[in-house]
């Protein structure tokens, strides 16, 4: 239980997202850079949480929302999967697929009016 003197400026290592004061608990590595985070921010980066490296620190989720660039389909056996193509500054960054159910894809198909699910979403 002896302070951690070798971090930075002596100062008690927090997480390095922005805004969150919780002691690190982990490593998360983001290209070269590894940041020190609490464990509900290594759980969330590690879960593919939209996030940006701003110098020594991350901001992550709802403090870094990625634009969404566009949409691809693709179905499996068992399910239809859309993969949401995020990033920054019109640069894709991260495809994030997500599971689309049935009941999902109707309601899809009814807020998109008289697109079909099937278009691209690319603006
Ligand atoms: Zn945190």
């Amino acid at each position: 239980m002896s302070e951690d003197r070798e971090r930075r400026n002596a100062s008690p290592a927090r997480c390095d997202v922005q805004g969150c004061a919780q002691p690190s608990k982990e490593w998360f590595t983001v290209q070269q850079p590894t940041f020190n985070v609490c464990h509900t921010h290594g759980e969330r980066l590690r879960s593919g949480e939209s996030h940006t490296a701003h110098g020594s620190e991350l901001s992550v989720g709802l403090d870094d929302p990625g634009e969404l660039l566009g949409v691809r389909w693709s179905k499996t056996a068992e399910a239809t999967v859309m993969v949401l193509k995020l990033g920054h500054d019109g640069v894709v960054d991260q495809e994030v697929p997500v599971r689309v159910t049935s009941q999902l894809a109707d309601l899809l198909r009814v807020r998109d009016g008289s697109r079909s699910i099937d278009s691209d979403a690319s603006r």
